[in-house]
């Protein structure tokens, strides 16, 4: 696993995080288990102080690591004094005043604050989805069972306490410890490439600069929209808006400004929709609106609320002013393909441009000019 995770470190990008304090951590569990390893060969009073210790530390470093996976502060404070802790109580209780359960009790406290911790961060920043849950439950049940351990080890007491040969309570922990020691990185390896698949899936639809769908994003919502909308009879609308004069602005303002133009059409265009409609930047200062159960009207106040919003103060200060041209085409005919609303809605929209720009056109027979005065400056 830890190679696993080691190769997924070199080629995930780099915001999914946490994987190399993974990997650490799964190499300080592997450099724990080689130095239990040596029992017999090195005296126990050196080697299973160090090696616990180590142990503590990989399974902390597997915490900062979903710490960061989730976008949270590190938990610096709680891994160093577990580790430390976890050479201390080794120091007392093994080497100063031996006692087995107690020494057994401690250890188990600590690594059971680390994994129970770890499952509270993935429980509040998780997605809501199963791989989160069988995360979390990975995490919960040997910590869970840790909890269990260090009761009945202080319960026990005195020398009857044996961890190899305890009874089905400890034939049950050993079980179930080594177990999830193997599907704990299983399970963070599953939540990490359901990150990566929705940060491609992120990159393949959306327009880097505005977050908006691409052309490919919106063939794909276009696609399930109209399918929708065919079983339930309802209308689509498509508008085609194009910024006027923007390669003024850009000659203006310069290109950086132009760009903050383009984030904040994308803004209030998206700002007026509903859930059910999309916005797409088709590339340049072209954008295209995906309008669900939509006929005339509402396709026209749509556009209308577009231009009104363009006209109030927004968080971003010093954008030069600017105004949009739109073009509409509503389906008419049952089932009409997404090419020939393009067409018609482009149609429109040159149509815009050629009466003098800062309006609204839609395809077909009807046509709509609104006459609204220019919109203020936005830096006011
Ligand atoms: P019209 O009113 O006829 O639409 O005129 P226009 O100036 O808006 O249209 P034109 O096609 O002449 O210019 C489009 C400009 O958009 C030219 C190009 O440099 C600029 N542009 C295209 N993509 C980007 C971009 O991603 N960022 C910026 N800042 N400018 C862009
Ligand atoms: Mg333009
Ligand atoms: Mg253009």
């Amino acid at each position: 696993m830890a190679v696993v995770m080691f190769s997924a470190q070199r080629s995930f990008p780099l915001s999914v995080r946490g994987l190399r304090d993974w990997v650490l951590g799964l190499s300080g569990l592997i450099l724990a288990s080689a130095l239990f390893a040596l029992t017999g060969l090195v005296p126990e009073l050196i080697l299973l102080p160090i090696a616990n210790s180590v142990f503590l530390w990989g399974a902390g470093m597997q915490m900062i690591g979903t710490q960061r996976f989730y976008g949270q502060p590190p938990g610096w404070g709680l891994f160093h004094v577990t580790w430390l802790l976890g050479l201390v109580v080794m120091l007392i209780w093994l080497v100063w005043r031996p006692d087995f359960p107690t020494r057994v009790a401690m250890y188990s406290f600590l690594m059971m604050a680390l994994l129970f911790n770890q499952a509270v961060v993935i429980a509040r920043h998780g997605e809501r989805h199963l791989t989160t849950w069988l995360f979390c439950a990975l995490s919960l049940l040997p910590s869970l069972a840790l909890l269990h351990r260090g009761i009945t080890a202080l319960q026990a007491g005195g020398a009857g306490y044996d961890i190899l040969h305890g009874g089905p309570h400890h034939s049950m922990y050993l079980a179930i410890l080594s177990f999830m020691t193997l599907l704990l990185p299983v399970g963070f390896m599953t939540v990490a490439t359901r990150q990566l698949h929705m940060l491609l899936e992120q990159r393949s639809n959306r327009d880097p600069l505005t977050s908006v769908l691409n052309r490919r994003g919106f063939g794909e919502v276009h696609a399930r929209q109209s399918a929708r909308a065919r079983r339930g009879g309802m209308p689509i609308a498509v508008m085609s808006i194009d910024l006027d004069f923007f390669k003024a602005i850009n000659d203006v303002h310069g290109h950086a400004v132009g760009d903050q133009v383009l984030i904040d059409v994308a803004a209030v265009i998206s700002g007026v929709l509903r859930g059910s409609d999309a916005v797409a930047r088709f590339g340049g200062e072209e954008f295209v609106v995906l309008l669900s159960d939509t006929r005339q009207a509402r396709a026209e106040l749509v556009a209308q609320r577009i231009r009104h919003a363009l006209r109030q103060p927004r968080a971003v200060p010093g954008l030069p002013a600017y105004t949009l041209s739109i073009g509409i085409a509503c389906q008419h005919v049952q089932g009409e393909e997404l090419d020939s609303l393009l067409l018609r809605s482009d149609r429109a929209l040159y149509r815009a441009k050629q009466l003098g720009r800062d309006r609204v056109e839609i395809a077909g027979d009807a046509s709509v000019a609104f006459a609204l005065p220019p919109p203020m400056s936005l830096c006011g």
